[in-house]
């Protein structure tokens, strides 16, 4: 069966092989990210509704587990947009949990509707909240974020903090840093600092590796990432067997696993109608030898169905590109 809502599983370096649920159906988020690896917004809003009712997901996920045996590392509620918008998330985690209940859930937030009680209660039930929050410099916020009128970091912090004292679960905190704009010692400064208080059970510090929404966004260099992952590994209580600073997209590229030609183009060209993507990358997160994504990439740009963008152009000049785009 082709499912709308499920994609992968897909190997992440935070959460192994992940089963993504997609909670939005389309672009609706409470920000517009300059970075953002799905595009443009479509719908800026802060307004919650059922945009894929939980009924229409969990009789996906039904049918998924009807038709596999093997279980992923985690179900990962996310989407082309924010998943705590979706109305339904609290329905949606408790299916989860009754049609897979070996496999924890963790959630993808960008933090905005923590000061909602209501989504604060439905979060609750996950496993893993993987907040992210970039800037705590109002300025570098808005520019980069570009979130709906009236929030604010530091509102959105706070409304964290206090989830932080709520939760049982665990917290994996992402920033993602983008050239010159919040990328400034100012916003280190007040990162490590809030990092100290929030006391996250990791800390993600990730640049772009794929081309963003807008071209304005671009990587930062390997050593200033590995200077911010120095200084925040320092600010957080952090023991070895639990980093607290981890490289994301960085990993081991997966086991490989043989799937017949065809099948193996449709889900590259699935997974390109949701971002391009570079044939490591493709290899990564589809757990296929690049040697069978190179050959069906051939294919398909030979089809005229996808088309190669040149890594520089993006903006990603250390990508090791080109990228791949759906026409
Ligand atoms: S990166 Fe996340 S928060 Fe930002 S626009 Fe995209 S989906 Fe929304």
């Amino acid at each position: 069966m082709t499912f709308t809502y499920i994609f992968g599983p897909v190997t992440s370096s935070r959460l192994g092989r992940s089963l993504g649920l997609d909670l939005l159906g389309r672009r609706v988020c409470s920000m517009d990210c300059l970075y953002c690896e799905v595009g443009r917004t479509d719908e800026l809003t802060m307004r919650r509704a059922p945009y894929v009712p939980a009924e229409v997901i969990l009789a996906e996920l039904e049918q998924w587990r009807a038709e596999n045996e093997i279980l992923p590392d985690h179900v990962t509620l996310g989407g082309a947009g924010e998943p705590c918008l979706n109305s339904e998330m609290g329905a949606i985690i408790d299916g989860c949990r009754r049609i897979l209940p070996e496999v924890p859930v963790a959630v993808l937030t960008n933090t905005t509707l923590l000061s909602d009680t209501s989504v604060c209660a439905e979060l609750a039930g996950a496993d893993i909240v993987l907040p992210s929050l970039d800037s705590l410099v109002e300025e570098e916020f808005i520019k980069l974020n570009r979130p709906c009128g009236g929030l604010s970091a530091s509102d959105i912090a706070e409304s964290l903090l206090q989830f932080r004292a709520m939760f049982k679960g665990r917290i994996f905190l992402e920033i993602l840093l983008a050239q010159g704009i919040n990328d400034s010692e100012e916003n280190l400064a007040l990162l490590k600092d809030y990092v100290k208080r929030l006391s996250p059970d990791r800390v993600d510090v990730t640049t772009l590796s794929r081309p963003g929404a807008y071209p304005v966004a671009k990587a930062v260099p390997p050593d200033v990432r590995a200077h911010w992952c120095s200084e925040l590994s320092a600010a957080c209580a952090v023991t070895p067997e639990t980093p607290g600073t981890v490289f994301l997209r960085t990993g081991q590229r997966a086991d490989l696993v043989e799937r017949d030609q065809k099948a193996v183009t449709e889900i590259i060209v699935r997974s390109l109608q949701r971002r391009p993507q570079t044939p490591d990358q493709l290899a990564l997160a589809l757990s296929l030898s690049l040697e069978k994504v190179e050959s069906a990439l051939a294919v398909l740009v030979h089809q005229g169905v996808i088309h190669a963008v040149d890594a520089d152009a993006a903006g990603l000049p250390g990508a090791n590109g080109p990228f791949y785009s759906c026409r």
